[in-house]
Protein backbone atom coordinates (compact mmCIF):
# COMPACT_ATOMS: atom_id res chain seq x y z
CA UNK A 1 0.00 0.00 0.00
CA UNK A 2 1.21 3.05 -0.57
CA UNK A 3 1.56 6.39 1.83
CA UNK A 4 -1.93 8.00 0.64
CA UNK A 5 -3.59 4.91 0.39
CA UNK A 6 -2.46 4.14 4.22
CA UNK A 7 -3.77 7.54 5.05
CA UNK A 8 -7.33 7.40 3.66
CA UNK A 9 -7.74 4.22 5.30
CA UNK A 10 -6.71 5.93 8.83
CA UNK A 11 -8.65 9.16 8.30
CA UNK A 12 -11.54 6.60 7.55
CA UNK A 13 -11.05 4.26 10.66
CA UNK A 14 -10.44 7.74 12.85
CA UNK A 15 -14.15 8.94 11.44
CA UNK A 16 -15.22 5.97 12.19
CA UNK A 17 -14.05 5.59 15.95
CA UNK A 18 -14.16 9.38 16.62
CA UNK A 19 -17.57 10.75 14.85
CA UNK A 20 -20.83 8.50 16.21
CA UNK A 21 -19.05 8.81 20.42
CA UNK A 22 -18.56 12.65 20.34
CA UNK A 23 -21.79 12.95 18.29
CA UNK A 24 -23.37 11.22 21.33
CA UNK A 25 -21.75 12.54 24.40
CA UNK A 26 -22.62 16.12 22.78
CA UNK A 27 -26.24 14.44 22.05
CA UNK A 28 -26.67 13.26 25.09
CA UNK A 29 -25.56 16.35 26.82
CA UNK A 30 -28.57 18.48 25.20
CA UNK A 31 -30.71 16.22 26.10
CA UNK A 32 -30.63 16.31 29.39
CA UNK A 33 -30.76 19.87 29.63
CA UNK A 34 -33.74 19.55 27.27
CA UNK A 35 -35.14 17.04 29.86
CA UNK A 36 -34.61 19.47 32.57
CA UNK A 37 -36.18 22.18 30.66
CA UNK A 38 -39.02 20.35 29.72
CA UNK A 39 -40.09 19.22 33.67
CA UNK A 40 -39.87 22.87 35.14
CA UNK A 41 -41.72 24.49 32.03
CA UNK A 42 -44.12 21.79 33.18
CA UNK A 43 -43.67 22.44 36.40
CA UNK A 44 -44.53 26.33 35.75
CA UNK A 45 -47.65 25.39 33.59
CA UNK A 46 -49.08 23.76 36.72
CA UNK A 47 -48.05 25.70 39.59
CA UNK A 48 -47.27 29.00 37.89
CA UNK A 49 -44.01 28.98 39.40
CA UNK A 50 -42.03 30.61 37.13
CA UNK A 51 -40.03 27.89 35.52
CA UNK A 52 -36.28 29.72 36.29
CA UNK A 53 -36.82 30.00 39.91
CA UNK A 54 -37.39 26.03 40.07
CA UNK A 55 -34.37 25.52 38.01
CA UNK A 56 -32.71 27.76 39.82
CA UNK A 57 -33.21 25.44 42.96
CA UNK A 58 -32.57 22.43 41.32
CA UNK A 59 -28.94 24.15 40.42
CA UNK A 60 -28.67 25.06 43.58
CA UNK A 61 -28.92 21.52 44.69
CA UNK A 62 -26.64 19.55 42.21
CA UNK A 63 -23.74 21.49 43.42
CA UNK A 64 -24.34 20.65 46.93
CA UNK A 65 -24.91 16.52 46.81
CA UNK A 66 -21.67 14.56 46.10
CA UNK A 67 -23.66 11.15 44.95
CA UNK A 68 -25.56 13.10 42.24
CA UNK A 69 -24.70 11.31 38.90
CA UNK A 70 -24.22 12.82 35.48
CA UNK A 71 -27.09 11.65 33.83
CA UNK A 72 -29.69 12.41 37.09
CA UNK A 73 -31.88 14.95 35.70
CA UNK A 74 -33.42 16.25 38.76
CA UNK A 75 -31.33 16.66 42.07
CA UNK A 76 -33.91 18.33 44.30
CA UNK A 77 -33.82 16.65 47.72
CA UNK A 78 -36.77 17.51 50.78
CA UNK A 79 -36.11 16.07 53.96
CA UNK A 80 -38.14 13.56 55.41
CA UNK A 81 -39.54 15.87 57.89
CA UNK A 82 -40.87 18.62 54.77
CA UNK A 83 -41.81 15.31 52.98
CA UNK A 84 -43.83 13.17 55.15
CA UNK A 85 -44.38 15.48 58.11
CA UNK A 86 -43.34 16.27 61.46
CA UNK A 87 -43.08 13.41 63.96
CA UNK A 88 -44.41 11.33 60.92
CA UNK A 89 -41.69 8.28 61.41
CA UNK A 90 -43.39 5.87 59.09
CA UNK A 91 -41.97 7.12 55.66
CA UNK A 92 -45.79 6.07 54.13
CA UNK A 93 -47.28 8.41 51.53
CA UNK A 94 -50.54 7.46 52.68
CA UNK A 95 -49.58 9.18 55.84
CA UNK A 96 -48.38 12.16 54.14
CA UNK A 97 -51.65 14.39 54.35
CA UNK A 98 -52.49 13.00 58.14
CA UNK A 99 -48.89 14.76 59.36
CA UNK A 100 -49.18 17.74 56.94
CA UNK A 101 -46.55 16.75 54.76
CA UNK A 102 -45.62 18.77 51.77
CA UNK A 103 -44.80 15.77 49.26
CA UNK A 104 -46.89 16.25 46.74
CA UNK A 105 -47.28 13.47 43.39
CA UNK A 106 -45.78 15.87 40.42
CA UNK A 107 -46.05 12.81 37.88
CA UNK A 108 -49.48 11.51 37.85
CA UNK A 109 -48.95 8.33 39.14
CA UNK A 110 -50.69 8.70 42.44
CA UNK A 111 -47.66 8.27 44.79
CA UNK A 112 -45.87 10.92 45.86
CA UNK A 113 -42.44 9.55 45.77
CA UNK A 114 -39.55 12.08 47.16
CA UNK A 115 -37.28 9.85 45.24
CA UNK A 116 -38.96 10.84 42.03
CA UNK A 117 -37.78 13.76 40.13
CA UNK A 118 -41.20 15.47 38.68
CA UNK A 119 -42.89 14.66 42.83
CA UNK A 120 -39.78 16.47 43.90
CA UNK A 121 -40.06 19.52 41.32
CA UNK A 122 -44.08 20.12 41.89
CA UNK A 123 -43.53 19.58 45.43
CA UNK A 124 -40.74 22.64 45.93
CA UNK A 125 -42.85 24.47 43.44
CA UNK A 126 -45.73 24.36 45.33
CA UNK A 127 -43.64 24.77 48.64
CA UNK A 128 -42.72 28.18 47.07
CA UNK A 129 -46.14 29.19 45.70
CA UNK A 130 -47.22 29.48 49.57
CA UNK A 131 -45.51 32.61 49.53
CA UNK A 132 -46.36 34.36 46.60
CA UNK A 133 -45.10 34.90 42.98
CA UNK A 134 -42.81 38.27 43.64
CA UNK A 135 -38.98 38.25 43.83
CA UNK A 136 -39.16 39.04 47.20
CA UNK A 137 -41.49 36.24 47.80
CA UNK A 138 -39.11 34.17 46.56
CA UNK A 139 -36.62 34.98 48.75
CA UNK A 140 -38.75 34.48 51.65
CA UNK A 141 -40.01 31.11 51.07
CA UNK A 142 -35.73 30.34 50.03
CA UNK A 143 -34.89 31.67 53.37
CA UNK A 144 -37.84 29.73 55.35
CA UNK A 145 -36.69 26.74 53.55
CA UNK A 146 -32.86 26.54 53.85
CA UNK A 147 -32.59 29.23 56.53
CA UNK A 148 -29.43 30.71 54.93
CA UNK A 149 -28.41 33.94 53.56
CA UNK A 150 -25.57 32.33 50.83
CA UNK A 151 -27.58 29.96 49.91
CA UNK A 152 -30.98 32.60 48.79
CA UNK A 153 -28.32 34.73 47.54
CA UNK A 154 -27.00 32.09 45.14
CA UNK A 155 -30.16 30.79 44.69
CA UNK A 156 -31.88 34.42 43.78
CA UNK A 157 -28.85 34.90 41.41
CA UNK A 158 -29.03 31.77 39.38
CA UNK A 159 -32.08 32.52 38.86
CA UNK A 160 -31.90 36.07 37.21
CA UNK A 161 -29.24 34.43 35.30
CA UNK A 162 -31.45 31.96 33.68
CA UNK A 163 -34.50 34.39 33.15
CA UNK A 164 -31.73 36.79 31.47
CA UNK A 165 -30.37 34.06 29.00
CA UNK A 166 -33.67 32.33 28.81
CA UNK A 167 -31.68 28.59 29.03
CA UNK A 168 -30.30 26.49 31.78
CA UNK A 169 -27.05 25.49 29.68
CA UNK A 170 -24.59 27.89 30.16
CA UNK A 171 -21.38 26.26 30.04
CA UNK A 172 -19.31 28.96 28.15
CA UNK A 173 -16.30 30.14 29.42
CA UNK A 174 -13.63 32.87 29.00
CA UNK A 175 -10.12 33.18 30.11
CA UNK A 176 -10.03 36.72 32.43
CA UNK A 177 -7.50 38.56 30.80
CA UNK A 178 -7.89 39.45 27.09
CA UNK A 179 -5.94 37.32 25.58
CA UNK A 180 -4.87 39.28 22.75
CA UNK A 181 -3.11 41.27 25.16
CA UNK A 182 0.85 40.83 26.64
CA UNK A 183 0.52 38.36 29.65
CA UNK A 184 1.67 35.64 32.14
CA UNK A 185 0.88 33.44 34.95
CA UNK A 186 1.95 30.68 36.32
CA UNK A 187 1.02 28.10 39.37
CA UNK A 188 1.29 30.10 42.29
CA UNK A 189 -1.43 27.97 44.85
CA UNK A 190 -0.09 28.17 48.69
CA UNK A 191 2.71 30.44 47.72
CA UNK A 192 3.37 32.37 51.48
CA UNK A 193 3.66 35.47 50.87
CA UNK A 194 4.71 38.45 52.80
CA UNK A 195 1.76 41.12 53.79
CA UNK A 196 -0.39 40.93 56.17
CA UNK A 197 0.78 37.79 57.81
CA UNK A 198 0.97 34.56 57.51
CA UNK A 199 -1.44 34.34 54.89
CA UNK A 200 -1.35 31.48 51.45
CA UNK A 201 -1.89 32.55 48.27
CA UNK A 202 -5.03 31.43 47.65
CA UNK A 203 -5.25 32.19 44.00
CA UNK A 204 -3.30 33.00 40.73
CA UNK A 205 -1.72 35.37 39.60
CA UNK A 206 -1.83 36.94 36.23
CA UNK A 207 0.78 39.59 35.34
CA UNK A 208 -0.17 41.91 32.81
CA UNK A 209 0.18 45.48 31.67
CA UNK A 210 -2.31 48.77 32.99
CA UNK A 211 -4.93 48.89 31.42
CA UNK A 212 -5.30 45.19 30.06
CA UNK A 213 -8.83 44.40 30.10
CA UNK A 214 -10.52 42.14 32.59
CA UNK A 215 -13.39 39.77 31.34
CA UNK A 216 -15.90 38.05 33.30
CA UNK A 217 -15.26 33.98 33.09
CA UNK A 218 -18.35 32.92 33.46
CA UNK A 219 -22.51 33.21 33.39
CA UNK A 220 -22.71 34.87 36.76
CA UNK A 221 -23.92 37.94 39.12
CA UNK A 222 -21.95 41.26 40.53
CA UNK A 223 -22.24 39.95 44.44
CA UNK A 224 -19.40 42.23 45.81
CA UNK A 225 -17.24 45.35 44.08
CA UNK A 226 -15.28 48.24 46.02
CA UNK A 227 -11.82 48.74 48.34
CA UNK A 228 -10.15 46.28 50.00
CA UNK A 229 -6.90 46.77 51.85
CA UNK A 230 -5.55 43.37 50.31
CA UNK A 231 -7.31 43.00 47.06
CA UNK A 232 -7.21 46.92 45.94
CA UNK A 233 -10.14 47.86 43.77
CA UNK A 234 -12.45 44.17 43.55
CA UNK A 235 -14.83 42.67 41.89
CA UNK A 236 -16.84 39.28 43.23
CA UNK A 237 -19.13 37.61 40.96
CA UNK A 238 -21.11 34.39 42.36
CA UNK A 239 -21.98 31.29 39.13
CA UNK A 240 -24.36 29.28 38.53
CA UNK A 241 -22.37 26.34 39.82
CA UNK A 242 -22.44 27.62 43.70
CA UNK A 243 -18.59 29.02 42.94
CA UNK A 244 -17.30 32.74 43.41
CA UNK A 245 -14.83 34.81 41.55
CA UNK A 246 -12.97 37.10 42.85
CA UNK A 247 -10.99 39.55 40.45
CA UNK A 248 -8.26 42.07 42.55
CA UNK A 249 -5.95 44.66 42.19
CA UNK A 250 -8.01 46.31 39.34
CA UNK A 251 -6.59 49.79 38.32
CA UNK A 252 -10.44 50.70 37.60
CA UNK A 253 -14.07 49.37 36.77
CA UNK A 254 -15.78 49.32 33.33
CA UNK A 255 -18.31 52.23 33.20
CA UNK A 256 -21.61 50.12 33.75
CA UNK A 257 -20.53 47.81 36.03
CA UNK A 258 -22.44 47.45 39.35
CA UNK A 259 -23.57 44.92 42.22
CA UNK A 260 -26.57 42.98 40.74
CA UNK A 261 -25.51 43.20 37.34
CA UNK A 262 -26.14 39.83 35.43
CA UNK A 263 -22.19 39.25 33.65
CA UNK A 264 -21.64 36.61 30.62
CA UNK A 265 -17.89 35.30 29.40
CA UNK A 266 -16.14 37.57 28.03
CA UNK A 267 -17.99 41.06 29.12
CA UNK A 268 -15.19 43.79 30.59
CA UNK A 269 -15.42 44.18 33.94
CA UNK A 270 -12.32 46.60 34.25
CA UNK A 271 -8.23 46.63 33.80
CA UNK A 272 -5.23 45.34 35.29
CA UNK A 273 -3.76 47.80 37.85
CA UNK A 274 -1.81 47.26 41.20
CA UNK A 275 -4.21 48.74 43.68
CA UNK A 276 -4.20 47.48 47.59
CA UNK A 277 -1.98 47.32 50.36
CA UNK A 278 -3.25 50.17 51.65
CA UNK A 279 -5.66 52.89 52.38
CA UNK A 280 -8.37 53.57 49.31
CA UNK A 281 -6.44 54.24 45.74
CA UNK A 282 -3.14 52.69 46.77
CA UNK A 283 -0.82 51.65 44.04
CA UNK A 284 2.14 50.73 42.75
CA UNK A 285 3.66 48.84 45.54
CA UNK A 286 3.74 45.49 43.45
CA UNK A 287 4.00 44.79 39.57
CA UNK A 288 0.31 45.20 37.96
CA UNK A 289 -1.08 41.81 37.99
CA UNK A 290 -4.86 40.36 37.93
CA UNK A 291 -5.18 38.13 41.43
CA UNK A 292 -8.00 35.87 40.49
CA UNK A 293 -9.61 33.92 42.85
CA UNK A 294 -12.24 31.22 43.21
CA UNK A 295 -14.29 29.36 45.75
CA UNK A 296 -16.77 26.85 46.44
CA UNK A 297 -19.70 26.86 48.35
CA UNK A 298 -21.13 23.38 49.28
CA UNK A 299 -24.09 24.95 51.61
CA UNK A 300 -22.47 24.72 54.76
CA UNK A 301 -19.41 26.45 54.26
CA UNK A 302 -17.22 27.99 51.48
CA UNK A 303 -13.57 27.24 50.55
CA UNK A 304 -10.90 28.41 47.81
CA UNK A 305 -9.67 25.84 45.45
CA UNK A 306 -6.92 25.84 43.03
CA UNK A 307 -8.11 28.16 39.85
CA UNK A 308 -5.18 27.34 37.78
CA UNK A 309 -6.02 23.93 36.04
CA UNK A 310 -9.36 26.05 35.17
CA UNK A 311 -7.28 29.27 34.09
CA UNK A 312 -5.56 26.60 31.60
CA UNK A 313 -8.40 24.95 30.17
CA UNK A 314 -10.53 28.26 30.43
CA UNK A 315 -7.76 29.98 28.22
CA UNK A 316 -7.25 27.11 25.51
CA UNK A 317 -11.09 27.86 24.66
CA UNK A 318 -10.56 31.22 24.20
CA UNK A 319 -7.86 30.49 22.13
CA UNK A 320 -9.91 28.19 20.03
CA UNK A 321 -12.95 31.03 19.76
CA UNK A 322 -10.18 33.30 18.03
ZN1 LIG B 1 -2.48 37.04 44.00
Amino acid sequence: MNFRGYFSILFIVTILCSYPLSANAEEKEENIYDKRMALYKKTEAITEVPWYYIAAVDQYERQIYKDIEEDQVISIRIPPEIWYGAGNTSMDINSIGIFNGKGKDGNGDHRADPNNGEDALYTMASIIKEYGHSEEDFKIALWNYYKRDLTVQTIKNTALVFKKFNHINLTDRDFPVAINYNYSYRNTWGDRRGFGGNRIHEGTDIFAGYGTPVHSTTYGVVELKGWNLYGGWRIGIRDIFNIYHYYAHLSGYEDNIKVGQIVKPGDVLGSVGSTGYGPPGTSGKFPPHLHYGMYKDNGYSEWSFDPYPYLRKWERMAKNKN
